[in-house]
């Protein structure tokens, strides 16, 4: 493979091998225009390097993006580690991972992503300090799903703002799919504004939980429904809190709502499904922005947690969302297009900032002004 090829839009790609501790990992930076990249340590069995390296490049760059666009004073990166988290995890390697990470000097913060937990990285702070989303006992911010829910919340009212004029929540339908950490909490307020609900989960305890919660709050217009059945009810909005690629040529065929919004990463199988979504005026509130209340936390930690800090950040959500979904009607490009000019704009108006080498390592909880 042409390795420069690949890594043409990244700043720096670091391969990390201890046989010692067994780690093999990459670290990728893709962009510190905004300032020292961040992003989450994944662990999966690659099958090949190429399939880690290309994860990594792929996933930093997403990062640069959803750091612009929530407005933290973060650029993209990304780690993978390449092994099997049910087998190969040990203490040794997270704290070898945190010297690698700490050879950095301060360019690259991470935390838990798929395949780690913030008990990995309680290892990993013995070596370093450029370690962001560890447990509340030990500094941290704690569980980060409560500000996404709460931004996914801010997402449905710019999108009904948009739609109808008001950003009236408790007056419509919605169909949320997964009743996880952030699915739960974004179903409960909607059901405690008034609203009517369809909801799904492949784990029926969830939905049990839920409707006994519903019978609680005192609001019964909840009806779950089974498996792929979520995606053809008579919703206004379809809320995706569970996988990715759910937004794709099946599944648009059948939609009936007038909108998408949702925590899910990667909704859209492709991007093109962006515009399909489009052309059925069908609006689509991009993952990437809607979803930013978790990295909102955790990049505060750099100034001590605070939650009320937190959920004060994640407000600019909504006038984020409206100035894309603006744009995106007067320039007639999908939200997502809209979505990635918001995010390179926001890079391109910054640069003077910061430049390549300027994040020096500092005290953790040290204000950077
Ligand atoms: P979670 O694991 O707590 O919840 C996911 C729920 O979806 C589970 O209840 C699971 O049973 C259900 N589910 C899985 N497959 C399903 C299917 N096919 N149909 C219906 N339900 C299904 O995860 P979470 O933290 O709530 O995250 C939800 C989504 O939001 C994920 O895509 C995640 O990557 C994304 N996200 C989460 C955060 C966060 O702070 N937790 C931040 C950004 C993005």
């Amino acid at each position: 493979m042409d390795i420069f090829k690949e890594i043409y839009d990244h700043e720096q790609v670091v391969i990390c091998n201890d046989p010692k501790t067994g780690l093999k990992a990459i670290i990728a930076i893709h962009n510190t225009t905004l300032g020292p990249a961040t992003g989450g340590c994944r662990m999966y069995p690659y099958q090949t390097f190429e399939h880690a390296l290309n994860d990594a490049l792929r996933l930093s760059k997403g990062m640069t993006y959803k750091c612009a666009a929530a407005d933290v004073d973060f650029g993209g990166g990304k780690t993978v580690i390449i092994g099997d988290p049910a087998k190969d995890k040990t203490p040794e390697l997270f704290r070898a991972l945190g010297q690698y990470i700490d050879s950095l000097n301060g360019r690259y913060y991470t935390g838990t992503d798929m395949g780690t937990t913030p008990e990995d990285f309680v290892h990993a702070m013995k070596e370093t300090n450029c370690i962001v989303g560890i447990p509340e006992e030990y500094g941290g911010s704690g569980d980060s799903s409560v500000p996404t829910a709460q931004g996914v919340i801010y997402g449905i009212k710019a999108t009904n703002e948009i739609l109808y004029g008001t950003n009236q929540i408790g007056d419509k339908t919605y169909s949320i799919q997964g009743l996880g950490k952030v699915g739960y909490k974004v179903a409960e307020t909607l059901l405690e504004e008034g609203a009517s609900l369809y909801v799904t989960d492949i784990n029926s305890e969830a939905i049990d939980a839920f409707l006994h919660r519903a019978k609680e709050i005192g609001n019964t217009h909840v009806k779950a429904v089974s498996g792929n059945d979520i995606y053809g009810v008579d919703a206004d909005v379809f809320v995706p809190c569970a996988l990715g690629g759910i937004i794709n040529n099946e599944t648009i065929d059948v939609l009936k709502v007038k909108a998408v919004v949702g925590s899910a990463n990667n909704q859209l199988l492709e991007d093109h499904h962006g515009d399909i979504l489009m052309n059925k005026q069908i609006l689509y509130a991009p993952d990437y922005i809607v979803n930013a209340g978790g990295l909102i936390q955790v990049s505060d930690e750099l100034y001590g947690p605070n939650k009320k800090r937190v959920m004060e950040k994640t407000k600019a959500i909504y006038n984020s969302l409206l100035e894309i979904y603006r744009y995106s009607e007067d320039e007639n490009i999908s939200t997502v297009e809209s979505a990635n000019q918001f995010c390179k704009q926001r890079i391109e108006s910054r640069k003077h900032r910061n430049s390549f080498f300027s994040h020096q390592k500092r005290p953790k909880w040290e204000v950077r002004h």
